[in-house]
């Protein structure tokens, strides 16, 4: 197994609690950018001519945020100097709010065969307080353009003022959807974040809060089907996340733009 990341650090703006790469408002280098990474890929092409790769990611930053024949042109770059094998699992992550049917159609036109939504919370109030730009609507707009692919959507615990009954909705409403794959994540306060200000006051639940909300909610995921994995990450049998596990397993990676990191042993 080996894996392609490709980091596209674009956003709408800064949620409160993201300390990730990324930057907000400068849509404008989106192009300048991607030219760019192109550039890195054929430069690493040669050394890797023997390899073959099983898995693309498209992370963020949000790669939904840039025009789809940007991805669509990567895509092109990957296929053109790399050997990805044919039943490949590619992977973006779209924010709701960013994606229309025709992006949609891109991305499948170009092989990208798995969604990572980011919803979070399904509650308008929790979504505002950690400054995410979309709605639960959104969400389920986004849900509905996606039909019925393979898709994974992001849940967080810890958030202030959270419930187990936000959780729960947050569940229920990925799986109405048809999600495959759920990404559950604790919320980790980082030192320079906004939200790192309501960690020191004291207004975020503390650990044994987040592990009890965490062990309720794997209670209730398993029992709607979605078999823990590894730590944070759900999925119905079958559809773990092939290049998530390669991590796991110590397996090779290749990351291309301002922010990836590989892990190739003989490069
Ligand atoms: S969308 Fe993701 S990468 Fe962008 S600011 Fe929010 S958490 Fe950070």
């Amino acid at each position: 197994m080996a894996g392609i990341y490709i980091h596209i650090p674009f956003c709408k703006s800064k949620c409160r609690y993201c300390d990730f790469t990324s930057y907000p408002s400068k849509l404008g280098f989106a192009e300048a950018y991607m030219a760019c990474l192109y550039k890195e890929m054929k430069l690493r092409a040669a050394e890797l001519q023997d390899k073959q790769f099983d898995t693309v990611y498209f992370g963020g930053g949000t790669p939904s945020i840039i025009d789809e024949k940007l991805i669509v042109g990567c895509m092109n770059q990957i296929k053109k100097y790399y050997h990805l094998s044919d039943s490949a699992e590619v992977t973006i992550e779209l924010n709701p709010g960013t994606v229309s049917k025709e992006k949609i159609e891109a991305y499948k036109s170009a092989g990208i065969n798995r969604f990572s939504v980011g919803l979070q919370v399904a509650s308008d109030a929790l979504l505002e307080e950690i400054g995410r730009v979309h709605t639960v609507s959104d969400f389920e707009e986004t849900c509905r353009l996606l039909g019925e692919v393979n898709f994974s959507a992001d849940i967080m615990i810890g958030l202030k003022g959270e419930t187990f009954a936000d959780v729960e909705t947050s569940i229920r409403l990925v799986q109405k959807y048809g999600a495959k794959h759920v990404s559950m994540y604790a919320l980790t306060p980082e030192d320079g974040t906004p939200i790192y200000s309501d960690y020191l006051n004291g207004d975020l639940p503390d650990a044994d809060e987040v592990a009890e909300l965490y062990g309720r909610a794997y209670k209730l995921l398993e029992s709607l089907g979605y078999k823990r994995y590894e730590v944070s990450n759900f999925a119905v049998p079958g559809y773990e996340s092939k290049h998530n596990l390669n991590y796991w397993r110590r397996g090779e990676y290749i990351g291309f733009g301002v922010a990836a990191s590989s892990f190739m042993k003989n490069s």
